[in-house]
């Protein structure tokens, strides 16, 4: 089975993050990990290999420094990696992301099965993997949290959907976006390091797309854009008062009966 596990670069803390005045984010290399939920969909991937064989391609779309997380998910024991960049893919929003990973998966070739995180740290939609299967024409499960069944036709997914979990089957290729809750990501190995530290990274370019239509990708591909980034501000008028020695909340709260406690 040939998997494709996608990563993406964000940034390690929350300080700075958005440009007031662009409204993009600011992408600094240095101060990049990658994204916490990708060490699960890598996770799981590696743990779909180990089951049925195959191999396991990571895809990350980002500027130079985001070869990083390829290092990364070969360390931890993916087969390869291509890093998707050009500058005509800047300032994608979801829609132009999930195209333009598409495309490259696309162009690559052969994948029966894409895998990505639940969602990001940064851009936070969670809506990624989805649009990736609508724009590849597949079918896609999000949220997995169990692969319950595999084979070359099928995978049959549990996808936790909050209050319940639906076990999903659907045809092969498809697109799972995976939960925290699908198993602890592997600790890299030395061996791994070692590869890692000697695996070389196609680029994928606008040139090599099957769509090369650059009003397809990142700003100009774009559906939506930011109007204004603000901070919030939490204001609470709520007292605190003491009576019969049970604490009660006053104001915004104040429906709370002493019965209700
Ligand atoms: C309205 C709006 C405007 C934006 N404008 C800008 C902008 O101008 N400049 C800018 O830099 N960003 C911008 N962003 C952020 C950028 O669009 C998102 O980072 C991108 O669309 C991916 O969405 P996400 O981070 O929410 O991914 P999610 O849907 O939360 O991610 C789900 C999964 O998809 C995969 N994935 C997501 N992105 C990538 C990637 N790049 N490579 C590989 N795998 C990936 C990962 O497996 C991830 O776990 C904007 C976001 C919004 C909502």
């Amino acid at each position: 089975m040939k998997i494709a596990v996608c990563v993406k670069q964000v940034p390690s803390d929350n300080k700075s993050l958005m440009d007031k005045k662009s409204g993009t984010l600011i992408r600094n290399g240095e101060t990049s990990v990658i994204n916490p939920y990708d060490l699960f969909a890598v996770e799981m991937a590696l743990r779909i290999r180990e089951r049925v064989g195959g191999e396991v391609f990571a895809f990350t779309m980002g500027a130079g420094s985001a070869k990083k997380v390829l290092i990364d998910s070969v360390a931890m024991g993916v087969d390869g990696g291509y890093l998707v960049s050009d500058l005509a893919f800047a300032g994608a929003d979801v829609f132009a992301t999930a195209k333009t990973l598409s495309e490259a998966i696309t162009f690559v070739g052969g994948f029966d099965l894409v895998i990505c995180g639940r969602q990001t740290t940064d851009g936070d939609t969670g809506e990624v993997a989805i649009a990736l299967a609508t724009h590849m024409n597949i079918c896609g499960l999000p949220f997995v949290n169990e692969v319950v069944e595999i084979d070359e036709k099928n995978i049959t997914a549990s996808c936790d959907f909050g209050k319940h979990n639906a076990i999903t089957k659907c045809p092969l290729p498809a697109v799972i976006s995976v939960d925290k809750d699908c198993g602890l990501p592997r600790i890299p190995s030395l061996r791994g390091k070692l590869s890692a530290k000697k695996a070389v990274f196609p680029v994928i370019s606008l040139d090599d797309l099957f769509d090369k239509n650059n009003n397809n990708y990142g700003l100009s591909g774009s559906k939506t854009s930011v109007l204004r980034i603000y901070n919030t501000v939490f204001e609470t008028s709520n007292n605190i008062i003491k009576e019969g020695g049970l604490e009660f909340l006053k104001g915004k709260f104040e429906s709370v009966k002493k019965g209700d406690l």
